[in-house]
C-alpha cells in the first residue's frame, strides 16, 4: 500500500466533500438522505491508487480508458432525482468505477439490488473489485451494451444514464416499470439532464446543462 494518508483523514475529507455539497449546491438539488449515503461511500477506493489523495474533490478524474468517475455533485443530484425508496431495483448504465452503483446501493439498502452494465471489459473488472474492497454485496456489474438495458433482471424501479445518449434508448423505456422514473443526460459535447417518468405517458423534464462521456452503443453513439 502507497497511501500516504491514513483511514482517519478519507474519513476526514469525506466529512468536508459533504459539507461543501451542503453548502455549495444546495439542499433544493441534494436530499439529506444522499448526502448521508455520499458520507458512506469510500470515494478514495473507487479511484486508482495514485489519485486517491484527489478522491474528495468535486471534479471529475480519470479512471483509464478515456472515462472519468463523475464528480461527486452530480451523482448527487441524480440521485437524489432518482428518490430512491429502500428495497428498490436499479439498473445503471456506466458502471465506470462503481461508486454512483455504491452510492445507489446505500440508498436501495441490503433488500434492494443495483444492477450496472460497462461496455468495457477492464472496467466491469474495475468496478466490482472496488465494490468488493468497499464491501458492496448487492451490486451486479456485467459487461455489455447497456443501450440494449439488461432485460434478464427487467423491469427496474429506477434507471440511471452515467453518459450521453443522442436519444432516450428505447429498450430502456420498455424496462422501466409503471411509475419509475429515469436520468439521463442526451446531446452532444454539452448535454441536457433529463429527469424521465414512465406514468400513462412518458414525460420528459430538463434538469439542467451536464458534459458526460458518451453512451456507445446500438442506441447509442
Ligand atoms: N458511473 C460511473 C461513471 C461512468 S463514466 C462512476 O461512478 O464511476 C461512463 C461509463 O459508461 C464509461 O465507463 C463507459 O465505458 C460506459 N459506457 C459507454 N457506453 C456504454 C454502453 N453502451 N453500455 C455500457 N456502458 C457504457
Amino acid at each position: 500500500m502507497t497511501d500516504t494518508v491514513t483511514d482517519a483523514g478519507y474519513d476526514s475529507m469525506r466529512a468536508r466533500l459533504v459539507d461543501y455539497l451542503r453548502l455549495h449546491v444546495g439542499m433544493e438539488q441534494i436530499s439529506e438522505r444522499v448526502l448521508q449515503a455520499i458520507g458512506n461511500v469510500p470515494r478514495h477506493l473507487f479511484v486508482r491508487e495514485r489519485d486517491r489523495e484527489f478522491a474528495y474533490n468535486d471534479y471529475p478524474i480519470s479512471i483509464g480508458h478515456g472515462q472519468t468517475i463523475s464528480a461527486p455533485h452530480i451523482v448527487a443530484i441524480m440521485c437524489t432525482l432518482m428518490d430512491v425508496k429502500a428495497g428498490m431495483r436499479i439498473l445503471e448504465i456506466g458502471a465506470g468505477s462503481g461508486y454512483h452503483a455504491a452510492v445507489l446501493a446505500e440508498l436501495t439498502g441490503e433488500r434492494g439490488t443495483v444492477y450496472s452494465v460497462e461496455r468495457i471489459p477492464e472496467l466491469m473488472k474495475f468496478a466490482q473489485q472496488n465494490l468488493s474492497n468497499a464491501g458492496y454485496r448487492n451490486v451486479v456489474v456485467t459487461t455489455g451494451d447497456g443501450t440494449l438495458g439488461l432485460p434478464e433482471h427487467a423491469p427496474y424501479d429506477r434507471i440511471v444514464v452515467a453518459c450521453a445518449a443522442p436519444a432516450i434508448p428505447e429498450p430502456l423505456t420498455d424496462q422501466l416499470k409503471h411509475g419509475g422514473r429515469m436520468t439521463i443526460p442526451i446531446g452532444g459535447r454539452v448535454q441536457e439532464l433529463y429527469m424521465i417518468r414512465k406514468n400513462e405517458v412518458i414525460s420528459k423534464e430538463k434538469i439542467g446543462a451536464v458534459v458526460f462521456v458518451p453512451l456507445i452503443g446500438k442506441y447509442g453513439f
